[in-house]
């Protein structure tokens, strides 16, 4: 098949990843430059790239239970080993860079602050299945935390969440395009409307596939309210969803309005970079306090990513000082010798919301949207990818499956434009193939690697 994918951050990057394995002609489209994480935006610039760069790439369904419903956990669980599984592909296909660790995660709350723990907890208690699937929380005394994590401030009341796990976000996004070599990306493209089999590029027009994927986050909102995002405004603005979330339903394969995701907002998230060599922590930490959901996540190189505020505002100005200074008090805290760290970076970025801040997936032939991961994205990425393409494999069985009348050709038709030429080809020469996609786990080789595409295009 001829797929055309708009958005390259995280689900289009696996997406594309995934779909190219399995033999598919996928071509990408990105306002961003490159593949790369941009430079941080500004005041006058405000920085419009994937919330996937900014996020700390926390793997957390038990955690998340603080946020979110069994059924995220459930989704989250599942994408572990998917992850783990990603990570070793691209290892295997020569990527250097750690994109992975998995060494549980510690919750962890200040004395006066554990009713914030307790909620958690009693979340997975009330659900008996849940509790039966998920790895239990394990309180941790005085002395097993100092053996785990000495740096940890003593007296913190803690429990290990075992199995939990991270990605190292920047990299696996660079990596998830740099190694994947079958697809045509297209940088600094916009893609302005998407409508089944075709996406309407700015400049370039209608181009036509066989099935289009709307994956562009919080850039998947009309183009008015897009254009919104790239102004400053010094004071939050409230964004109210506007339409019930019961008019959204979940990826069934019912039609529904395809013309967007009704009610997507971004919500705003600050994260600050840390620098603080001699400072060891094994595993990302959560404080939980009433106030603050706090994470402390190490990164190579003696890197901490301390984040993140949760603003409902469409504000990209860079970080505010109320935020800093909250979010970096908090780390303190808990981890007394960051006292010394280096202040090395500071982002904002929106997470693409719905209503129900849930995510939702929608099928109809030609086209699928998945949107509103929230601040779930690289939790439930990987998990609603297979789901999807599981549902894409049902739907190309059926009469109106994403494969129109196939084209003698194989290359992306260009579609005519009222009163205009015809658009411009973009698409690699694929081959068509009929091959499913493999599960993650299996690594290439095992039952013989896909076939590469004829060409390879890269773009900037
Ligand atoms: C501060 C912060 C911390 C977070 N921490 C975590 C965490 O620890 N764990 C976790 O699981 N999740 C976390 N998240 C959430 C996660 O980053 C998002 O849920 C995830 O990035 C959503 O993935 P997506 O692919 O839908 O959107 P994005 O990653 O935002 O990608 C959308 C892509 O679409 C492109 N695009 C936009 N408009 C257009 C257009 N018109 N045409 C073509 N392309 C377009 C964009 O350039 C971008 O590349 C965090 C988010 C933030 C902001």
């Amino acid at each position: 098949m001829r797929i055309g994918i708009a958005g390259a951050g995280v689900l289009g990057r696996l997406l594309a990843w995934r779909l190219s394995r399995a033999g598919h002609a996928v071509t990408v489209f990105d306002p961003a430059a490159g593949p790369g994480a941009p430079d941080t935006g500004s005041l006058s610039r405000p920085s419009t790239c994937a919330a996937g760069f900014t996020a700390a790439g926390m793997l957390s369904p038990v955690a998340e239970l603080d946020n979110a419903g069994p059924a995220i956990a459930r989704l989250g669980w599942r994408s572990l080993s998917l992850w783990r599984g990603v990570a070793e592909e691209l290892q295997a296909a020569g990527c250097g860079a750690v994109l992975f660790a998995q060494h549980g995660s510690l919750m962890v709350a200040h004395g006066a602050d554990l009713g914030a723990a307790r909620r958690v907890l009693a979340r997975l208690e009330s659900a008996p299945a849940l509790a039966a699937e998920l790895p239990s929380p394990q309180p941790l005394d005085r002395a097993a935390l100092a053996e785990l994590e000495p740096a940890l401030a003593p007296g913190l009341h803690a429990w290990l969440l075992p199995d939990e796990a991270q990605v190292m976000s920047r990299d696996m996004l660079q990596a998830l395009a740099v190694h994947t070599p079958n697809v045509h990306w297209c940088w600094g493209e916009r893609v302005e409307r998407v409508e089944p089999r075709v996406l309407h590029v700015l400049g370039d027009g209608a181009m036509r596939f066989d099935l289009v994927v709307d994956v562009r986050g919080v850039g998947a909102q009309s183009p008015a309210r897009s254009m919104a995002h790239t102004s400053v405004r010094t004071q939050p603005v409230e964004v109210k969803p506007t339409i019930p979330m019961q008019a959204l339903q979940h990826t069934k394969g019912e039609r529904i309005d395809s013309d967007a995701m009704h009610g997507l907002r971004g919500v705003r998230g600050e994260v600050i970079w840390l620098h603080a060599p001699g400072v060891r922590l094994q595993r990302p930490v959560r404080l939980l306090h009433p106030r603050h959901r706090v994470y402390i996540v190490p990164r190579p190189g003696d890197l901490f990513v301390i984040g993140a505020s949760e603003i409902e505002s469409e504000d990209r100005s860079p970080v505010s000082l109320r935020s800093a200074v909250e979010l970096m008090a908090a780390a303190h805290s808990a981890i007394p010798e960051l006292a010394e760290a280096r202040i090395v970076h500071m982002e904002t970025n929106l997470r693409p919301a719905l209503p129900d801040n849930e995510p939702h997936t929608h099928f109809e032939p030609g086209l699928l949207r998945i949107n509103g991961l929230f601040r779930h994205g690289w939790l439930l990425a990987p998990a609603l990818v297979e789901d999807a393409i599981a549902q894409l494999e049902t739907m190309s069985r059926g009469p109106e499956g994403p494969h129109p009348p196939s084209t003698s050709s194989g290359q992306a038709k260009p579609l005519p434009q009222a009163g205009e030429g015809v658009s411009r080809d973009r698409t690699n020469a694929p081959t068509e193939r009929s091959s499913l996609p493999r599960p993650y786990g299996e690594r290439a080789g095992v039952r013989g690697s896909p076939e590469p595409t004829p060409e390879t295009h890269q773009n900037h």
